[in-house]
């Protein structure tokens, strides 16, 4: 590998690792920005320079509290950026979202072991891939499987079928009557579509 500086490293395999850069167009929305081309916020995940925006996960930089771009954090900042987008909406006073200083950091090594580190903490062995393996089907099946709801709920969204999980869908569709089938219009076969 060829330095900017001349230098040369030889090596056998090469990890390129970056980490996270900001959207080029975040330049353009005028917002106030870290050095990084982070979009700025408060405590609050809201923009100095605009009180209409708010931003949290990968995009945002919180003042005073750097923190990696990862996913436990961005994650973590769903449920106090609705919150405070509901109080901002309100007019009432917004709660402070500094996110936790450090986040438990599992990396999968191949060979059916992890390295985990916390801060100053490592360590590293099979049952720690076994651990993220948990984490993560848990995780992915937080997508497939929802909590189950009674029928007699009242939906929020007003009955987005979408967001109904199966089993619910399935106990109200066994209870509808099917509808007779329509008589189909006579028109020519080549019309239809
Ligand atoms: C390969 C990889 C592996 C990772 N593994 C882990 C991990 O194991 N653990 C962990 O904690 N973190 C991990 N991360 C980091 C994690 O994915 C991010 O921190 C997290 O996804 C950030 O969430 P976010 O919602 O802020 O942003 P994103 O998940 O990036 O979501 C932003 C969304 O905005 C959309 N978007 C962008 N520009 C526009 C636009 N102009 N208009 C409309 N939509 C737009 C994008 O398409 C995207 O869907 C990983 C990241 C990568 C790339």
């Amino acid at each position: 590998m060829q330095l900017a500086d001349g230098g040369a490293i030889a090596f056998d395999e090469a990890l390129w690792v970056t980490e996270a850069a900001a959207a080029p167009w975040l330049a353009e929305t005028g917002l106030a920005l870290d050095a990084n081309g982070f979009v700025e916020t408060d405590e609050y995940l809201r923009s100095p320079s605009d009180a209409a925006v708010f931003a949290a996960g990968d995009i945002a930089a919180m003042c005073g509290h750097p923190r990696d771009k990862a996913g436990v954090y961005a994650v973590r900042a769903g449920p106090p950026l609705a919150e405070n987008l509901r109080r901002a909406l309100a007019d009432r006073p917004l709660k402070s979202a500094v996110p936790q200083r450090q986040a438990l950091a599992l990396i999968g090594t191949g060979d059916g072991r992890a390295v985990a580190s916390r801060g100053v903490f490592a360590a590293e062995g099979a049952w720690l891939w076994r651990l993220k393996q948990g984490i993560d089907r848990r995780w992915m099946r937080g997508y497939s499987e929802f909590a189950a709801m009674s029928v007699d709920d009242a939906m929020r969204c007003g009955g987005c079928a979408a967001k109904v999980p199966a089993e619910v869908l399935r106990q109200v569709m066994t209870r509808l009557a099917p509808v007779p089938a329509r008589p189909s219009r006579s028109a020519p076969a080549t019309t239809r579509r």
